[in-house]
């Protein structure tokens, strides 16, 4: 598992962040994917405030309760939404320009960790993982790790809240049905690699899963999966629990 942090030289995201931060405002930050064609992030929406945030990340924000872990936690958006709420909130991400942004925004626990680092064991009552959050996960095949890691940071009456989508509808022709090739890769594993001015990133994967395969991994990995909500377009909000008494 690639436990690693980003080096200023290879932090395009980081670099937006700290533009946007310092200047008001950023270039592109363009995204290249072997999957798609080249596309942008906004990097404005990075800095969105609580009214600003998808319902998806709003529900969110309101059940997290306890001490809190904010998993890649890029400008600390939601960090600083769950401060203001009062809440306790510890902000990690593998980005050194995006942590020093959320340390100069004001959130008080703010830290470049990889969330995978084998030496970071805190224990936490809610963990978040919010903007498509199941992404770090990277591979289907890497959730075995994944749920791991989260039996060794969650409490045992705690809760993963995260978003994703369902790519399926990228597949689906016109008449409605869906051309997937059921032998081939996961639709929802994605390769990216980013671009901001001169600084580009390496390519890494990213997941995206639909509820049913995030229920099913989840089961075999000794949690339970509960859908809270669903947004407008193939996207939903999951809770994961450790399940108990096994
Ligand atoms: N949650 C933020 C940022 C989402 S972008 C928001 O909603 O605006 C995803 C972030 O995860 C990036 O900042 C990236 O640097 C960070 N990240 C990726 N892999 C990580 C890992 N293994 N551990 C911690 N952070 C990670």
């Amino acid at each position: 598992m690639d436990s690693s942090l980003l080096s200023l030289k290879k932090d395009p995201m980081g670099t937006a962040i700290s533009d946007y931060y310092h200047h008001g405002k950023a270039a592109k930050l363009r995204v290249y994917s072997s999957q798609f064609d080249e596309d942008e992030i906004p990097v404005s929406q990075l800095f969105r405030t609580y009214e600003e945030m998808p319902p998806l990340e709003q529900r969110a924000l309101q059940l997290a309760k306890g001490k809190i872990l904010d998993c890649g936690a890029g400008s600390g958006c939601h960090a600083l939404a769950l401060q203001d709420m009062d809440k306790e909130v510890q902000a990690i991400d593998i980005s050194p320009l995006s942590v020093e942004v959320m340390q100069q925004r004001g959130v008080k626990q703010a830290f470049q960790i990889n969330l995978f680092d084998k030496n970071y064991l805190e224990k936490f009552d809610t963990i978040l993982m919010l903007m498509n959050g199941s992404g770090i996960i990277g591979k289907l095949e890497r959730m075995p790790i994944f749920f791991q890691k989260m039996k060794q940071l969650l409490n045992p009456d705690g809760c993963i809240y995260m978003d994703s989508s369902d790519l399926r509808y990228l597949f689906e022709e016109e008449d409605g049905s869906f051309l997937i090739d059921l032998a081939g890769d996961y639709y929802g594993e994605i390769d990216f690699q980013m671009q901001y001015k001169q600084v580009k990133g390496d390519v890494f994967d990213w997941l995206y899963v639909d509820f049913q395969t995030l229920s099913h991994y989840a089961n075999e990995n000794g949690f339970t999966a509960e859908l809270i909500a669903e947004g407008d377009h193939y996207d939903y909000l999951a809770c994961l629990k450790m399940k108990l008494y096994q």
